[in-house]
């Protein structure tokens, strides 16, 4: 029989429709009682607020880091989940030490700073250099050796996007040392500051360049060094940092799970990272990404749903400076990861809940993502069934699904061929306070907590339940 064009396509779509409009009227009723059930409880925001006051911010290799997994732990067994233990995993520990810096000249000016991640220390005593103020790497490359050598150099680069932004932080320590700047200083990559400095990993170049010391300097501080280089001041700065990396301590991965009823054998598998930086509370950067995910496992639990496939709830360690927690946990897993139906993260803090992305390749949250040609029936077809479990989440107004990163800890099991989700999140008030010491639980909104944990508590549940897979 011949068919046209046309015709294929409405037989195509036929089963398709109809097996979509079943899913969401199957999943009615366990989704009403999972919100239902969401809106009224108050557990995971109490045990946030827990884990920011009684252990506080926890960088990787830290005591407090201990302390957070050993509170998990607890934690993950009081909320009624099965098989919970940890996972060990090596990591660096990366110490702050005393951080200064002021200007000699023009005038002295004592400047809000914090080093970045990773950073190497500035040598005894300080470093004591001229500044040389850019808006952007063209204007270091046009300046070249000649104009940054023996310098410090300032990236005073206004705020466009975390994605857009965020390579200074990153890259422009190595950037500048290519041209023998002695250190480099970045405007904080965040949308507001109280002269609030926004830390956060860099990482350093291949071994051929020079490691220089690296530290976020306060919006504030870092606009004012940027006009005074503009009236044609000469900025003399002293910068002094006594940090230190100790390599490889242990550190652990923290899982526990439901296990399901018909396929324990295939696994949902959702989290956050339970690292922080070392200021604040690490409240919105990810305790709160841990404890959405927790709170929709215990939310389902809570209800008496129980899904025919397993849901494995994994707290992530060293996501800030490293990622050995994702990197160490798809290595450990890689033999059943072919049982896994999707991994979903949350990781971009507590505002409200907008829907979800899809990612097959293993990006984090904040990058935008161009699916090969090759891929793109796949992912439209992975798509499409995700959109059918909008009407569920639309009492929530979390019913926007597309394509984006799904986070950095699931990126390598995600790569691996696992569909990976990402919570979207309004992040309008995220980047004022992310990696800053005002990263603290006051900033998490009861609500919007209730509904996070609602979203993703119906959408793991019918991912780990209905007929087939995003795969
Ligand atoms: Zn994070």
């Amino acid at each position: 029989m011949h068919l046209t064009a046309q015709a294929v396509l409405v037989a195509s779509l036929i089963p398709f429709t109809t097996n979509a409009q079943g899913l969401s009227e199957r999943y009615k009723p366990a989704a009403a009682r999972i919100i239902g059930t969401s809106l009224q409880s108050s557990r995971a925001f109490d045990q946030l607020g827990e884990l920011c006051d009684a252990v506080g911010n926890r960088i990787s290799g830290s005591e407090r880091l201990d302390q957070a997994i050993a509170w998990a732990v607890k934690a993950m067994k009081a909320d009624g989940l099965e098989n919970v233990h940890t996972e060990k995993i090596r990591v660096p520990y990366w110490k702050r030490g005393t951080e200064k810096a002021w200007t000699i000249s023009p005038q002295r000016h004592e400047l809000s700073i914090l080093g970045l991640g990773m950073s190497v220390p500035t040598p005894k005593g300080g470093i004591t250099a001229d500044v040389v103020v850019v808006g952007s790497f063209e204007e270091m490359d046009h300046l070249g050796e000649a104009g940054v050598k023996g310098k410090i150099v300032l990236y005073d680069v206004p705020f466009a996007g975390y994605g857009a932004t965020v390579s200074y932080r990153v890259f422009g320590a190595s950037r500048a040392a290519k041209y023998g700047a002695v250190a480099a200083l970045v405007r904080s990559v965040g949308s507001l500051s109280f002269d609030t400095p926004h830390t956060g990993t860099l990482v350093y170049d291949d071994e051929k360049l020079p490691k220089i010391p690296s530290a976020a300097v306060s919006i504030e501080n870092s606009t004012m060094m940027r006009r005074m280089a503009k009236r044609g001041e000469r900025i003399q700065l002293h910068l002094d940092m006594e940090n230190e990396l100790i390599p490889d301590l242990p550190s652990a991965n923290v899982v526990g799970e439901i296990v399901g009823t018909e396929k324990p054998n295939e696994v949902v598998l959702m989290g956050g990272h339970l690292d922080s930086w070392d200021v604040g509370q690490g409240a919105q950067d990810d305790g709160v990404g841990c404890m959405i995910t927790l709170g929709a496992a215990h939310i389902i639990h809570q209800a008496g749903l129980k899904p025919k496939r397993t849901i494995r709830v994994v707290f992530f360690t060293n996501e800030e400076n490293g990622n050995h927690g994702g990197t160490g946990y798809r290595d450990a897993h890689k033999a059943e990861l072919g049982n896994f139906v999707a991994a979903l993260e949350s990781d971009s803090g507590n505002g409200p809940v907008k829907g979800f992305t899809l990612d097959f390749h293993g990006e984090g949250r904040n990058k935008t993502i161009t699916t090969p040609p090759g891929e793109k029936a796949k992912a439209e077809k992975s798509l499409a069934l995700l959109t059918t479990l909008a009407p569920l989440l639309e009492p929530l107004d979390a019913g926007k699904m597309e394509m984006g990163g799904g986070g950095t800890d699931i990126g390598p099991t995600v790569s691996e061929g696992v569909p990976g989700l990402g919570v979207s999140h309004d992040t309008t008030h995220y980047w004022e306070i992310h990696h800053t010491k005002a990263d603290t639980f006051d900033k998490i909104i009861k609500l919007d907590m209730q509904k996070n944990i609602a979203a993703v508590a119906v959408m793991a549940f019918v991912l780990a339940d209905m007929e087939g897979t995003l795969k």
